[in-house]
């Protein structure tokens, strides 16, 4: 995908499998189980997406996935494959030390897994050379979580980044880049940020997981996971309504890996793929 001098691609680091119930909140089964059909432990299956963006002298990563840190146990209780993360990138020609800017929007380990790497007792960076960027609310919360919020985060994908002087903290909304931008969303947690690549009048925009795939495009269907589900809604009715008047490419951070523009009619909005 093209948008102005930036070149965007969007892939899976691969599927995880969150509980069907925590994934579509307050919604019955009954409903959502036509849309995402659930295996027998109750789970969906869904990809964590990543994107690469691209100029003539920058690199971004936006997400790293879930990286390879994980315990066995919750490996197994997620359903987490091996990461593609450095394979897919490594398909489209670029290696982990050409990464300038790492952006996570939010440090949930299916998001922020891939930004480190165990090399024997150490913890070290898997893109030695980039500027990680994360919202400082995000970045406090995750140093510092709750009995509700513990078992979303892995201390090990972000705090060792403190000590490599790479961290970068950004507060609101900032552009990282000339047409990059970063906008804090309160819902799916206090610091999350979502990420719009803007050229003219073309804008790509990346949801994060306030609208994690498009089976979140009805306001109601609001993940359980969201720590300010009524944020979650307002941030969802105002920026689906860019969405469409702007004609926006929209990508998900955990539905197919692919880019598609939003419409509405009667109040319900649809996705529609783009041919990439
Ligand atoms: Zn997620």
């Amino acid at each position: 995908m093209r948008i102005g001098r930036f070149d965007v691609q969007i892939f899976s680091d691969g599927v995880f499998k969150p509980d069907g119930g925590s994934m579509f909140g307050v919604v019955p089964k009954a409903l959502w189980e036509k849309q995402k059909p659930a295996d027998d432990r109750n789970r969906v299956a869904m990809d964590m997406n990543c994107l690469l963006i691209r100029d003539a002298d920058n690199v971004v990563v936006v997400e790293t996935g879930a990286g390879a840190k994980l315990p066995a146990k919750q490996r197994e209780i997620f359903g987490i494959e091996t990461p593609r993360l450095l394979d897919e990138l490594a398909e489209r020609g670029v290696r982990p030390d050409e990464v300038t800017l790492v952006v996570n929007t939010h440090l949930h380990f299916d998001h922020a897994g891939g930004n480190t790497y165990r090399d024997g007792e150490r913890l070290v960076a898997t893109f030695p050379r980039a500027s990680y960027v994360f919202q400082r609310t995000e970045w406090e919360d995750a140093m510092a979580p709750n009995e509700r919020t513990q078992g979303s985060y892995a201390r090990d994908d972000y705090a060792p980044l403190e000590a490599t002087g790479r961290l970068e903290l950004v507060d609101e909304s900032v552009e990282i880049l000339p047409g990059i931008r970063l906008d804090r969303v309160q819902g799916h947690t206090r610091g999350t940020q979502t990420v719009r690549v803007s050229a003219g009048r073309e804008t790509l925009f990346f949801s994060s997981d306030f609208m994690p795939d498009r089976h979140h495009l009805p306001l109601p269907w609001i993940p359980a996971f969201d720590l300010y589900p009524l944020d979650t809604l307002a941030a969802k009715k105002a920026i689906l309504a860019r969405a469409v008047s702007e004609r926006w490419i929209v990508a998900f951070t955990h539905d197919l890996p692919r880019f598609g523009r939003v419409s509405e009619q009667d109040g319900r909005y649809r996705f529609e793929e783009l041919a990439s």
